[in-house]
């Protein structure tokens, strides 16, 4: 089957999925998001851009920036970043506090709040201007200068930050964290509240289909066992509470966003972002899991 013929038979599929879920209510910035929006973009490691829908419709990508942070924090520090957080599917809701008391401040893994607030702090200490070196990194990656960061959707988070900070503070306790709370959790949430539509985020992650090598600024952003490592934590960590599930059902890496973003990766073949606001109950995109599955049941491949 083509590709665009693959595209439209998904979104047709998928699209009678529109009308469940619910959008995310805990960052009131969000919660005003048209549910019914749809979108989906695929990136092949040649370059080649396939969309549909509402796939150049900039949305918060939210959760999806963790896999950037984790990236140039990789780069900056290498395996260092590993003596600071673990490499362990968490088990438990992504901003749990329960887990990192037990375990001494430091976090399951890099996908969890507590686990992107330690990288975030990592790379507090490694620019000058965090939040800048993130979304131009996103702008680099997606080939997009018009890349922005929403203030309102990081004012919102900033305003409903107790939680979050509770987890820094905690771990500062425990000697797992450097810079100032406050400043980290500001960088973190612009991070989280950029813009970005499906075929950027698509066009983002060609590094990690591709071995390491940005399909459109040709630079490499990893080495090709890093690349192998974000996305084992991707297939084991990316999508919550569900990424059995979805290493089950699907089969591929995959991050997702409480914004309705997920991105999924085809090592070797192909990066794909899908976009459908409402959630499920364990916070992805419930058309969005929709729109994978059959991409997966169409192309019939798997990691595993
Ligand atoms: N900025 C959100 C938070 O920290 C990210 C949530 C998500 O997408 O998982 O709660």
């Amino acid at each position: 089957m083509l590709m665009n013929e693959l595209l439209e038979q998904i979104y047709k599929d998928a699209s009678s999925k529109i009308g469940q879920g619910q959008v995310a209510q805990y960052i009131p910035a969000l919660a005003d998001v048209d549910p019914n929006q749809f979108g989906v973009a695929i990136c092949d490691i040649k370059g080649n851009v396939y969309s549909i829908g509402d796939a150049n419709i900039p949305f918060s990508i939210q959760s999806i920036s963790k896999v950037y942070s984790l990236t140039l924090a990789m780069q900056r520090l290498g395996n260092k970043v590993w003596d600071r957080v673990g490499t362990e599917p968490s088990g438990l809701p992504f901003n749990s506090l329960v887990q990192l008391e037990h375990e001494q401040g430091v976090p399951r893994n890099p996908f969890i709040n507590a686990g992107a607030l330690v990288v975030a702090d990592m790379i507090e200490s490694s620019f000058s201007t965090p939040s800048l070196a993130i979304k131009n990194f996103a702008r680099t990656l997606a080939a997009n200068p018009d890349i922005q960061i929403d203030a309102n959707v990081a004012a919102s988070e900033y305003q409903h930050k107790a939680r979050n900070a509770a987890m820094a503070y905690l771990m500062q306790s425990f000697g797992n964290f450097n810079n100032e709370v406050e400043q980290v959790l500001m960088s973190y949430f612009s991070s989280c509240a950029l813009k970005m539509s499906c075929v950027d985020l698509a066009k983002s992650f060609s590094y990690l289909a591709n071995k390491g090598q940005c399909v459109f600024s040709q630079q490499r952003i990893l080495e090709e066992h890093q690349t192998r490592q974000v996305n084992a934590l991707m297939a084991t960590s990316g999508l919550y509470d569900e990424a059995g599930k979805f290493a089950f059902e699907v089969g591929f890496p995959g991050k997702s966003g409480v914004g309705g973003g997920i991105v999924a990766i085809v090592p070797g073949v192909l990066s794909i972002c899908v976009w459908s606001p409402a959630l499920n109950q364990t916070g992805n995109s419930f058309v969005g899991i929709e729109a994978l599955k059959l991409l997966s049941s169409h192309i019939d491949w798997s990691i595993y």
